[in-house]
């Protein structure tokens, strides 16, 4: 094994939207920063876009299913990215700010469901973000969102603001959905508009503060029993075919929910024979994602084919059980409607893709198991979760919900396909295995996503969820993790 000397003062791993996120936050901040990324090479694609429209995307492929078991539901699948910017390489880039509520209705049900952190301290993370993603959305609050900067305009059509009103009868706002969709005309070797990498990790290179180690797959933590911290990670250079060592002040982990989870569980050790962090047996349990269901309607009359998508907003949460919602994001069916969306033409089909919630319990985890090893000989993941009556229940009702609405905004409509992809993963959303919570007991990190166990580690994915809003995750992930990121470089300038 080689052993380098490092005058870097944080290791970042991943460079997936989380990880490029705290790494530019702390470049900004004066602090140096080594990310180490388990990918070699940058991923292509294509993405043509022309007067705000997306006309030709081709994204890379995922790998999926080959780093975990599924002792839940068999179908469970994990699909990830191990190359820089992970899975920005292949997301939509839909970015809707979580609203107030988020951060406080599960409260209703217990106070493990109280996240560490509000709205108002998270608003200016938000707006930072955004900042950065090129994002085209209404900039106007509807119920249950809050709106965010917006670096493009867009409403949806005239003749959708009749349903939008009726939505607002049932307390749903309807808009645009807020999108890193880029600038109006786009020709780029990526598949997204907004990847990680390109956008946020390749401009810190020209910093002499920066380092970016590519093909770095992180092994371990390693944890000093002496100075009681964190002080080098392990992980083997693909490169050179052999482990070697970095030491550092502190350590952001940001590869993912599940491969973080992994990651710390693989760094036990004496003091932490069962993970990293899981002093208090947290770690790997409040396992959740978001049910999915994509589904067509045909409407009696025809209404604006919707491009740039609309977003339905979920139901009030003052009349909802706690923590059981669903969105409704509507958009386009087929390449006609694709083609004459850009003249401004008008149809009867409208295809939905529904994000729902479930209730983060210890019924539902992600763990070691001892029966199977990846390539490095560490274990694999067994994700044990399963969606339980009352989710498919809520993600039925959503259906009939939005026929309703239709029909009482003077559309009547049918449904007429439903894709069966209820099962975890398809959404790509897992979330809360390493949760933040004001107390160890509930949770694996703090409110500025410190390691209760290892203050000097940070969290910084959708592992760190408290529960998981339906509102799409990685908006919040990476204002989370500038948050986290500005705290540290605070706290590491005052020598703390
Ligand atoms: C088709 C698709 C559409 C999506 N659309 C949306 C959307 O519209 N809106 C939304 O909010 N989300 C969407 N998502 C989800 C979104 O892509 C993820 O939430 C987001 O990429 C997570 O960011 P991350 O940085 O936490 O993790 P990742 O993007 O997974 O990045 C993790 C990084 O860590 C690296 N890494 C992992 N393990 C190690 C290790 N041991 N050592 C070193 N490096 C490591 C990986 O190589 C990678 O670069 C979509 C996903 C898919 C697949």
């Amino acid at each position: 094994m080689d052993s380098m000397s490092n005058d870097q003062r944080v290791i970042v791993i991943g460079s997936g939207p989380a990880g490029a996120m705290a790494a530019h936050e702390l470049i900004r901040n004066g602090i140096p920063v080594t990310m180490l990324e388990a990918g070699s090479q940058f991923q292509g694609g294509i993405l043509l876009r022309l007067m705000g429209r997306n006309f030709y995307r081709r994204v890379p492929p995922m790998e999926h299913g080959t780093r975990h078991i599924a002792s839940g539901d068999p179908q469970t699948d994990w699909y990830f990215n191990l190359a820089p910017g992970g899975l920005s390489n292949q997301w939509t880039g839909a970015t809707p700010r979580f609203a107030p509520e988020d951060f406080t209705e599960g409260e209703r049900l217990h106070e493990c469901y109280r996240w560490a952190v509000t709205y108002d301290e998270m608003a200016p993370y938000y707006e930072r973000t955004e900042r950065l993603m090129d994002i085209t959305a209404d900039s106007r609050d509807v119920p249950n969102l809050p709106a965010g900067y917006a670096a493009y305009q867009q409403q949806i059509p005239h003749d959708w603001q009749q349903i939008a009103r009726h939505a607002n009868t049932h307390g749903q706002g309807l808009t645009t959905m807020p999108l890193a969709d880029g600038p109006p005309s786009l020709l780029t070797r990526r598949g997204t508009a907004f990847n990680s990498f390109t956008n946020l990790v390749r401009p810190l290179l020209s910093s002499p503060h920066f380092r970016l180690i590519s093909g770095a797959h992180v092994l371990k933590l390693e944890w000093s029993a002496t100075k009681r911290k964190v002080d080098s990670v392990l992980y083997y250079d693909s490169v050179a075919g052999t482990q070697k060592r970095l030491s550092a002040d502190a350590v952001v982990v940001a590869c993912g929910a599940l491969n973080s989870t992994k990651l710390l569980f693989d760094s036990a050790c004496a003091d932490f024979p069962e993970g990293l962090g899981n002093s208090e047996g947290v770690l790997g349990n409040y396992l959740h994602d978001h049910p999915r269901e994509w589904w067509i309607f045909d409407m009696q009359k025809p209404l604006s084919l919707l491009s740039p998508s609309a977003y339905l907003t979920r139901l009030p949460y003052a009349t909802s059980q706690p923590l059981l919602a669903t969105s409704w994001t509507l958009g386009l069916v087929g390449l006609k409607d694709k083609l004459r969306s850009r003249i401004g033409g008008k149809g009867t089909v409208v295809g939905v893709q529904v994000f729902g919630t479930m209730i983060p319990s210890l019924q539902h985890y992600a763990k070691p198991t001892d029966t199977k090893k990846d390539a490095y000989g560490l274990p694999l993941l067994d994700l044990h979760i399963r969606y339980d009556e009352a989710v498919i229940e809520t993600m039925i009702a959503a259906r009939q919900h939005l026929m309703c609405l239709m029909d009482e905004a003077g559309y009547p409509s049918t449904l007429r396909e439903i894709v069966p992809q209820l099962f975890p993963g398809t959404s790509v959303h897992y979330g809360g295995t390493a949760r933040m919570h004001a107390s160890r007991k509930y949770g694996v990190v703090d409110t500025y996503n410190r390691i209760y166990d290892a203050p000097n580690v940070l969290v910084c994915d959708a592992s760190c969820f408290t529960t998981g809003a339906e509102k799409n995750p990685t908006l919040t992930a990476m204002a989370l993790s500038a948050r986290a990121a500005e705290h540290l470089a605070a706290n590491l300038k005052a020598g703390r």
